[in-house]
């Protein structure tokens, strides 16, 4: 059996688990065992449909009054002990934040190979092209154990639903806690304001960078950003300024996004932000230095500043809408 580790928010599966039960489907078609999946805190009964159309057949719904808030060793405890009942070959989550905290715990409780950030799996999972250095390289890697252990990185896989979806089972499942299980664990959460088009799945993402300026300075791919409705998004030198919060930023400690187009305004194409937009189906980048590496990377490119450059954007865009 194949165990899939699906984060959900309020009622909605995470769009990244969604790929992540795509991969695991790709090894269920190789293999013949069934995809199951583990959700921890919540309700599952909401999400039995959704589960059902991207192929689990049955879900294991972890209740523990402690569980309510994220708390990595307990989460992962409870994982461990599913593992010890139904003793899968394969464990997967998505390479989140968390499924890679959760995951790391787990393959520590069950002595357990992990490969984490994995683009591509073959041979049933027994072989993985997983992103290694910040995903500036890729490694191919045999995973080897009776149950193995992968994380998917973000945009390796599409979700896709199923033809003939089947309602599946839910199994409630109690975990056995130990209080240090509980030592790291979420005790408060708090919104981040809002903030219009989500980064994660805008279609249009307009990035900006040093060559930004200022806070002020970004109120200008705001206006880009209302006119194409797209997200905006900053560079790490952007976010440690203040001129943008941390929550968007773009890159190896930052979001993994992939946009129909990127619009890189003042950012020199660093390898640690390339991470984050290299599946970005299209990249536009802005910059005034005709030597930035990120032109190298770039679909379409523009040579001038950016205070000049996105003006005459908004304008152009803006008169064609007119004239539709
Ligand atoms: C462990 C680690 C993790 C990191 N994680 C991240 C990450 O997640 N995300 C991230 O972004 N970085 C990350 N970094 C930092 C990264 O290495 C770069 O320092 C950073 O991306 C540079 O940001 P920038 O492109 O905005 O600034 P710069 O590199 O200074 O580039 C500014 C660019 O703006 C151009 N420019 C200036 N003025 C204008 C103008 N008026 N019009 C047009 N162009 C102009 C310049 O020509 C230049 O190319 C990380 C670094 C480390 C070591």
């Amino acid at each position: 059996m194949i165990l899939t580790f699906v984060e959900h928010d309020r009622g909605a599966l995470s769009p990244l688990s969604l790929q992540m039960l795509a991969c695991a489907r790709q090894v269920s078609q190789e293999t013949g065992e069934p995809v199951h999946a583990v959700l921890v805190e919540g309700e599952a009964a909401g999400l039995v449909e959704s589960l059902s159309r991207h192929g689990v057949s049955r879900a294991y719904q972890v209740r523990h009054a402690a569980l309510e808030q994220y708390a990595p060793a307990a989460w992962a405890r409870s994982l461990s002990q599913i593992l010890d009942v139904h003793q899968p070959s394969l464990v997967l989550a998505a390479a989140t934040d968390r499924g890679n905290e959760v995951m790391a715990w787990v393959a520590a409780m069950a002595g357990a190979p992990l490969a984490a950030n994995c683009v591509e799996v073959r041979n049933g999972a027994a072989t993985v092209v997983r992103h290694r250095w910040g995903g500036s390289l890729l490694e191919e890697a045999s995973v080897h154990g009776q149950t193995r252990m992968l994380t998917v990185a973000p945009f390796a896989f599409e979700a896709a639903e199923v033809d003939n979806p089947a309602i599946p089972v839910i199994e409630t499942f109690t975990p056995t806690l130990d209080q240090k299980d509980l030592r790291v664990r979420v005790t408060a959460r708090e919104e981040s304001p809002a903030q219009g088009v989500n980064l994660q799945t805008a279609r249009v993402v307009i990035g900006g960078g040093r060559g930004v300026g200022s806070a002020e300075g970004f109120g200008l791919l705001e206006q880009l950003a209302a006119v194409l409705g797209g997200a905006v998004g900053g560079s790490r030198v952007a976010t440690n300024n203040g001129w943008r919060p941390h929550s968007v930023q773009v890159g190896l400690t930052g979001n993994r996004i992939a946009p129909d187009i990127y619009i890189a305004c003042g950012i020199s194409g660093a390898i640690q932000h390339l991470v984050g937009c290299k599946s970005a189906k299209n990249i536009l980048v802005i910059n005034k230095d005709p030597e930035a590496p990120f032109f190298r990377r770039a679909t379409y490119g523009v040579v001038g500043d950016l205070h000049e450059v996105i003006p005459a954007l908004i304008a152009e865009i803006n008169a064609r809408k007119r004239t539709r």
